[in-house]
């Protein structure tokens, strides 16, 4: 059996339709799948007919950008994945809504840093390449960035030009992570932190007392099996949620391998006694399922 609960599609920052996306899945002979496209759900009607038809079991979710603010000066950026919410919930679509708006100022406030040393980015070249109404990231400036010769790859990209460090570097502004966390309940979604680190290294990611807080505003789940979560951090991690009780995932976070080359496909999957927890506690939309868990 195997279960991968995060992976994009063009409709946010993937390199795929949902059409060759499916088909890779298939190969890759995996038996369920989450699509968890950035702060949106409309994949979400294609991918099940999509999966049905290929026999395939598929979770609805979205990958929610979000950020801890309590209690430190600078806030810092935590993605939160929810299974199985009601997409029409207004709560959760105000949520939604703000950071796709969000993410298109960001991204033109980016552009214009950038376009100071690289007069050849546009917005309009950002977007041309983009499915129409697509999430945007950085990935998106990323191809551009290829296709205009001025880096190598999407990876070296992010190395380069994109780094965090960089001058040109804006951060996405998004809701407080304890909001979106009880959002998502009320929508009857099940909340988990996607792959909690700090920078490359292992070591614990955050304090526990914000993973405490976290849990108290209704977190069930965390993102423990991913490429960014390793040693130490990794550990604790799973330590954290053995003690309360969590549900611990493990997710490739697929893109495509042109965006992230490094993320193939069921890279890290995620058990059926995990899955069927979330099953249990998703109640806001329903799954296709192709058997019984
Ligand atoms: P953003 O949220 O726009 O700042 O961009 C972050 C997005 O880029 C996330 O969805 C990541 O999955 C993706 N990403 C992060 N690092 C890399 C990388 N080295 N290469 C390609 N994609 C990346
Ligand atoms: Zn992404
Ligand atoms: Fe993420
Ligand atoms: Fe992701």
């Amino acid at each position: 059996m195997k279960i991968d609960l995060h992976i994009h599609s063009n409709f946010s920052d993937g390199d795929y339709p949902l059409k060759k996306l499916i088909r890779k899945i298939k190969r890759k002979k995996l038996d369920v799948f989450a699509l968890t496209d950035h702060d949106r759900t409309d994949g979400w009607l294609e991918a099940r007919q999509r999966a049905s038809k290929a026999g395939i079991s598929f979770i609805p979710g979205i990958e929610i950008t979000t950020e801890w603010r309590l209690g430190v000066s600078k806030p810092f950026g935590m993605h939160l994945l929810a299974y199985l919410p009601d997409k029409d919930n207004a709560e959760l679509q105000a949520i939604l809504v703000q950071n796709q708006n969000e993410r298109e100022v960001r991204l033109k406030q980016y552009i214009q840093n950038l376009q100071r040393d690289y007069p050849a980015l546009t917005f309009d070249k950002v977007a041309s390449m983009s499915k129409e109404g697509s999430t945007l990231g950085r990935p998106d400036i990323a191809r551009v960035l290829v296709k205009l010769k001025l880096a190598k790859s999407v990876g070296d990209a992010f190395d380069g030009i994109l780094s965090k460090r960089s001058k040109h570097y804006v951060r996405n502004e998004a809701p407080d992570v304890l909001e979106v966390i009880a959002a998502v309940r009320k929508a009857g979604g099940v909340p988990v932190l996607a792959h909690p680190s700090r920078g490359d290294g292992d070591k614990v990611s955050f304090e526990e007392a914000v993973f405490d807080q976290m849990r108290q505003a209704g977190l069930l789940g965390i993102e423990v099996d991913h490429i960014e979560v390793k040693g130490a951090n990794r550990e604790w991690l799973v330590a954290y949620a053995t003690k309360h009780n969590l549900i611990m995932t493990g997710s490739s976070d697929y893109h495509g391998r042109k965006a992230k080359k490094d993320n193939p496909l069921a890279l890290h999957t995620t058990t059926p006694e995990m899955l069927k927890r979330i099953l249990e506690l998703g109640t806001g939309t329903e799954p296709h399922l192709e058997k019984k868990f």
